[in-house]
């Protein structure tokens, strides 16, 4: 059985008291907004105080971004100015990467080691790779005729908004972020009311490091107060999403009035398919990794594991005596494999979904309880459940939890039936030795990323988003071009045209 880890050796840093808006690069006064307690969620403990932005503050942050991009020098800069900040963020996150992840690791319960060793250089690389992006992007020509000549040109879009989910705060506001502005547009970005932490100070080190105030403004708060005073402000030209679907629906019904562009990166319920000629071992581990890492709250987790029946008591079994051996324990501590869940209301929705399988017939194989020996924190013991079918909600829901769910099946068929009877569509996984097998199988599955005999592999120069419900539109090289740029069209004759004498009383010709 896991047990508490003991008390850690992190290095520990300052924690701000207070987390306010930051505008025109300045952090605001406490002022009179509506607080909120932030709590680590490993002990329960206070962390600090947020201080709500209503839409007064709202406004306030969106004027400065609008400023920033109509008269300020930012979208103006030459590329090569633009390049030597955006490699400055980059370094000094580096070099503030402890305390980042320190910071990340109280607020979300995320072990500290897969923050640090993980994430940090991609969310500092994320400033490099958008401005490389930035750097080499070239328009197009078209010719029709001889006569005609047209260019397509790429000019930012202006405000954006951002709007991020609390299970990785700062890779998911990086990775949107950094192409925002490195296409010259200014934004407004906003965390997660539950995990404000992190890119409070992000921002505040992107500010040390010299970018222009008002390029990127912070607002916090609770998404039905500032989420939706920003998605819906008339300054914002564009809004980028990343959160759970339902919410997703609401913030495009918001931005609808205006006909901002949205982007939305949304929720899962991934099939990792199994085949009977999988490779055992590796897809063993594949499975346990890609439903356990980031403490289950990822949105491309394999949550759905599809066993073909010769394998599938064999399969099961062990992975139920893996699930036994993971560490789950303080997130500070080096030795934790699963920290707590980041909040109270989600670990307690978690839990629920213990009931709710059992309610539905799915067999309990390990699990489903509280973590033993913790008196305080939102441990929950890595689950696995067999569901009767695919139509059991913890089938259907996305729990967002170390929590997996098994289905077993008889053929490829009904595999990729399965797969696809989902509202979602963000990845599949097949596994098998099987090289036509899997690539057969891979384009019948209808999701945006398919991993073939891997767990989790981000190609961040490929498109990454969701068919159906799980969003609108990519990230990746060409997603982020097409979302964050307006294509502009310039045609020009190349020598003496010939127009219609309209008005002149001559017969059209
Ligand atoms: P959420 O939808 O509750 O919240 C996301 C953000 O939106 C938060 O900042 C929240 O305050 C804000 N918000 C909430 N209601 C709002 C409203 N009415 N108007 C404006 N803003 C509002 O999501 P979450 O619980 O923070 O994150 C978990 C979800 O995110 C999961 O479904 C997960 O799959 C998804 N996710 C998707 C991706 C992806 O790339 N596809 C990545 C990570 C997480």
């Amino acid at each position: 059985m896991p047990q508490p880890s003991p008390a850690s050796a992190a290095t520990s840093f300052h924690v701000p008291s207070l987390i306010t808006r930051i505008v025109d690069g300045r952090v605001a006064a406490a002022g009179a907004g509506h607080q909120m307690r932030i709590v680590n969620p490993a002990d329960e403990s206070a962390l600090t105080v947020l201080v709500e932005d209503d839409a007064a503050a709202v406004d306030e942050a969106v004027r400065s971004a609008r400023a920033a991009f109509d008269t300020g020098p930012w979208p103006r800069l030459p590329l090569a100015t633009k390049r030597r900040i955006m490699g400055q963020v980059r370094d000094t996150i580096l070099a503030h990467a402890e305390e980042l992840a320190y910071l990340d690791c109280l607020d979300t319960g995320i072990p500290l080691w897969d923050i640090r060793g993980r994430k940090m250089s991609r969310i500092a690389d994320n400033f490099q790779f958008a401005m490389d992006i930035a750097n080499t992007l070239s328009g197009e020509t078209y010719q029709q005729n001889e006569q005609y000549l047209s260019l397509v040109t790429h000019s930012p879009v202006g405000v954006a908004a951002i709007l991020a989910p609390w299970n990785s705060p700062m890779s998911l506001a990086s990775m949107q972020i950094a192409p925002c502005i490195a296409f010259g547009n200014t934004c407004v970005i906003k965390p997660s009311e539950f995990t404000p932490l992190s890119v409070f100070r992000l921002v505040q080190l992107m500010h040390e490091a010299g970018l222009p105030p008002g390029v990127v403004n912070l607002v916090n708060g609770r998404g039905t107060v500032t989420g939706a005073a920003l998605a819906s402000h008339p300054g914002i030209d564009l809004v980028k999403f990343t959160g759970g679907t339902a919410t997703g629906k609401r913030i495009m019904a918001a931005a609808s009035g205006g006909l901002k562009k949205v982007g939305l990166e949304l929720g899962g319920k991934s099939a990792n398919i199994i085949l009977e000629d999988a490779n055992f071992d590796a897809a063993l581990t594949g499975a346990l990794l890609s439903i356990f890492s980031n403490n289950g709250q990822q949105c491309l987790a394999g949550s759905r594991i599809l066993v073909q029946r010769p394998i599938a008591d064999r399969f099961i079994a062990a992975f139920v005596e893996r699930v036994k051996q993971i560490k789950v324990g303080d997130p500070l501590a080096p030795d934790t494999e699963i920290g707590p869940m980041a909040f109270r209301e989600h670990y307690e929705r978690v839990l629920s979904y213990v009931d709710i399988a059992r309610e539905d017939g799915a067999q309990i194989l390990v699990g489903g309880t509280r973590a033993p020996g913790f008196d305080k924190g939102y441990y929950f013991l890595p689950t696995a459940v067999l569901a009767p079918d695919n139509q059991a909600r913890v089938c259907r829901d996305e729990i967002f939890a170390p929590f997996a769910t098994f289905l077993i099946f008889d053929t490829e068929e009904e595999a990729i039936a399965i797969a696809n009877d989902s509202d979602f569509g963000l990845v599949g996984y097949v596994w098998t030795q099987d090289v036509t097998k899997a690539m057969g199988i891979s384009q019948r599955i209808n999701a945006g990323t398919i991993l073939i005999n891997t767990s989790m592999v981000r190609e961040v120069r490929a498109p990454f988003g969701g068919f159906k419900q799980s969003g609108i539109g990519r990230d990746g090289l060409r997603g982020t071009v097409e979302f964050f740029t307006e294509p502009r069209t310039t045609t020009i004759p190349l020598g003496p045209v010939t127009m219609r004498p309209i008005g002149t009383g001559q017969a059209p010709s």
